[in-house]
């Protein structure tokens, strides 16, 4: 697959790199689609993503059945089992390179997908440290090596809620 990862700095190290972008940072964040749609099968809102998300983590038999990668929104409800969506196309799990870690019943359950970080990781952290430093891992490897959220991560966002969610879950039990 050509790799077309050059075009963005992406995610939140963007407002930590030396050269400052146009912008004041969080560049692949607010380039996501505006608007919501409601998934067909659990009916909640989900947040569009860009083509390139799609394009990055689809399976190619997947790819074939489409005409564009773009206009397709992500469902985020973890009992439902459409992962992207657009009308009547719908795309699940047999569809998608990486195990969607936000769905019930993900092995790994894939939090951030640039640098390796599971749920089970952060949990047996936790269990083991008192502690998780997934965070702070992340943030210092956004730094160095830069991620690529806005196509790694299937929501085409920074996982960085998402991990620290966890996190405080973890460390309050
Ligand atoms: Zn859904």
């Amino acid at each position: 697959m050509e790799d077309n990862a050059g075009e963005t700095l992406a995610c939140c190290a963007v407002s930590n790199f030396k050269t400052k972008p146009k912008s004041n940072g969080h560049d692949c964040c607010t380039l996501q689609p505006k608007g919501k749609n409601e998934c067909p099968k659990c009916s909640q809102k989900a947040k569009g993503v860009l083509g390139k998300t799609l394009k990055y983590l689809l399976r190619d038999d997947a790819k074939i059945e489409l005409s564009s990668y773009d206009g397709f929104s992500y469902c985020k409800t973890p009992s439902c089992k459409v992962i992207y969506f657009k009308k009547d196309v719908i795309l699940t799990q047999k569809d998608i390179k990486v195990e969607v870690g936000l769905k019930d019943g993900a092995n790994p359950a894939n939090m951030c997908y640039c640098f390796g970080w599971t749920k089970e990781k952060i949990i047996k952290d936790i269990e083991v440290n008192g502690k998780s430093l997934a965070l702070q891992d992340i943030k210092r490897k956004m730094n160095t090596i830069g991620c690529l959220c806005e196509i790694k991560n299937p929501s085409g966002n920074c996982c960085m809620g998402d991990i620290s969610k966890v996190v405080k879950e973890g460390e309050i039990k």
